[in-house]
């Protein structure tokens, strides 16, 4: 089954120059990257996505944590990735390992990477899509259309008087 996931380096991947390995890991699934960018993420984004946490203890650490407040200021960022092909959430999660990284298996990218807080937070290094329903409502909420190269889903065309940032 063709399947499209949202991958997210996390702020603390990019801090600890984990890009290139994390990429590396996940190109053993040979699915295809059909969107990338790297993303400064608002408070609104973050909670967005995180919208299933919100009543959640450790929401506000979450936040925080993808939005880049715990890593300083030059990792406010994060890299945000589209994979699609077959069985492409499943192949990503069982990469990625279990949510914990203390538990997850030490083999897996975030068994390898990722870090259990003195705080109490799990620094997991990456995030991807849980489900299919997850995928498509994370996926629209992180790109446009058009930053995309494949066409996933229906779209529509808006008329719209727009300011736009230029090259000088
Ligand atoms: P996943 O990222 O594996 O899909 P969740 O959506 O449940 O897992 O959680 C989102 C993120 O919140 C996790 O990746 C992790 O960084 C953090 N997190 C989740 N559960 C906990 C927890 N019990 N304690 C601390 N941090 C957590």
């Amino acid at each position: 089954m063709r399947q499209q996931t949202l991958v997210i380096v996390k702020p603390d991947g990019l801090k600890k120059s984990l890009t290139g390995n994390i990429l590396s890991r996940l190109s053993e699934t040979k699915l295809r990257i059909v969107g990338a960018k790297v993303v400064k993420v608002s408070r609104e984004l973050a909670a967005e996505h995180y919208q299933h946490l919100k009543d959640k203890p450790f929401f506000e650490d979450v936040v925080k944590y993808i939005c880049g407040e715990l890593h300083g200021e030059e990792y406010r960022r994060v890299l945000a990735l589209v994979y699609d092909g077959e069985n492409a959430i499943e192949k990503v999660r069982k990469l990625a390992g279990a949510t914990n990284p203390e538990t997850a298996d030490s083999t897996s990218i975030r068994g390898q990477y990722g870090r259990l807080t003195t705080a109490g937070l799990f620094e997991n290094v990456l995030h991807c899509s849980a489900n299919e329903e997850d995928a498509a409502r994370e996926i629209k909420l992180w790109f446009e259309p058009a930053e995309i190269i494949e066409d996933l889903y229906p779209t529509t065309t808006i008329e719209m008087k727009i300011t736009k940032m230029v090259w000088k």
